[in-house]
């Protein structure tokens, strides 16, 4: 491989002009890199400057949020039972299964708040009090500590880390289903994208459990396999026990209900947002806002700046987080109204042309990501760019 070597004088005595050129051009890379380097912090540098301000109990667990949990536990029987033992009535029924998804999907957010140790601390409670909290997701606590805990918090928005990261064009054109997928029309695809947020959440699960078995230990693989079929037998056993019809009122329309309800915070709470090569938590995250009545059901998990700036505190002391960051950075913190960020979601392209842009290849449109020229107010396509205007790190718009 031929290497480039770039004298620190070479630009007037260097005979080769391509070559002086092209150091030109890696130095500019560099400052530029160096540049963007500077502008992002770590969520370390965030949470030391915020913490002070913070009272010492917002870093206690809170073990009351258990009595939520139990709520919906008591809700979701409930339900469950009511589906069973009366006969078909059609509004009934389908009352009931939105209700019954409501309940699973805030299960889901508690038990991601139970996950991060927030609520007890104990590890063997943690991790009992989480799974019952996602059984109705069908996702077990240990995959989901790997997947969320260990991997997405600490490679937020990372192109090969996250495992939550939506794809680049360039690893978008190892996949032959995407490709074909992007041939669609934006319009026709923003729609089939918001349909499949009622069965990503369930999807992935499975993706997650693929990529990560192998990473667990031969000791502990048998639990994680446990996990995994556990919920899902006892909600095919109950296929068995109330016939076709019931199971889906009483488990599979709830299951997409609550798909798409975990699915409408997930989806925008980095997508909008710029890959980073520092885990930047005010750069490549969203809060998003929702009636304050919906935050006390869904546990405050619009709050997700806050809560990747700081994992470990109970979700209930995030509107004090969010004032500090709104005090100190107003200009680097992203938030809208979820329905807005859905419909951002909706307009814009899902494949980045590089870390700060969108595209939409098959009219070959570039979008901005939130802090890059994406208004969501007025969502366009950037202007095209003359070709020498274009930065080294595009790659194939
Ligand atoms: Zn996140
Ligand atoms: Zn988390």
């Amino acid at each position: 491989m031929a290497v480039l070597i770039c004298s620190r004088n070479s630009g007037a005595d260097n005979k080769y002009e391509g070559i002086t050129a092209a150091c030109d051009k890696k130095k500019k890379f560099r400052m530029k890199r160096g540049n963007e380097l500077k502008e992002l912090h770590s969520f370390a540098w965030y949470a030391a400057r915020v913490r002070p301000y913070l009272p010492e109990k917002a870093f206690q667990p809170v073990p009351a949020r258990l009595w939520g949990g139990l709520a919906y536990l008591v809700v979701v029987i409930a339900g469950i039972l009511t589906i069973s033992f009366t006969d078909f009535h059609f509004w009934l029924y389908t009352f009931i299964a939105f209700i019954l998804g409501s309940s699973f999907a805030a299960m889901g957010f508690l038990g991601h708040e139970i996950l991060h140790g927030t609520v007890v601390r104990k590890a063997w409670l943690r991790e009992l009090t989480g799974g019952i909290a996602f059984f109705p997701l069908s996702t077990g606590p240990k995959l989901w500590t790997k997947w969320h805990n260990l991997t997405h918090h600490r490679h937020t928005q990372d192109e090969e880390k996250d495992p939550d990261a939506w794809p680049t064009v360039d690893q978008f054109s190892r996949s032959i289903l995407v490709k074909y997928f992007y041939r669609l029309p934006i319009s026709v695809r923003g729609m089939l994208e918001m349909a499949f947020l009622a069965i990503t959440f369930s999807l992935h699960s499975l993706r997650m459990f693929k990529r990560f078995i192998k990473e667990f230990s031969k000791e502990k693989r048998p639990a994680v396999w446990l996990q995994l079929l556990l919920p899902r037998a006892c909600w095919i056993g109950l296929l068995f026990l109330i016939g076709p019809l019931k199971w889906l009122f009483a488990f599979l329309i709830p299951l997409l209900i609550a798909n798409f309800i975990v699915m409408a915070y997930i989806a925008t709470n980095h997508r909008l947002n710029p890959l980073v090569p520092v885990n930047d938590p005010l750069a490549n995250s969203l809060t998003v806002t929702v009636p304050k009545w919906v935050d006390v059901l869904h546990f405050h998990f619009s709050y997700h700046t806050e809560h990747h700036l700081f994992p470990g505190m109970s979700s209930k002391y995030y509107p004090l987080v969010k004032a500090e960051l709104k005090k100190r950075w107003p200009e680097r913190y992203h938030e809208m109204p979820l329905f807005k960020a859905l419909a951002a979601l909706y307009k814009t392209p899902r494949l980045y042309n590089n870390r700060e842009e969108l595209v939409d290849l098959e009219v070959r449109h570039r979008y901005g990501t939130l802090g890059h020229g994406l208004d969501p107010n007025q969502l366009k396509p950037l202007k095209e760019r003359s070709p020498a205007k274009r930065s080294t790190r595009d790659r194939k718009v």
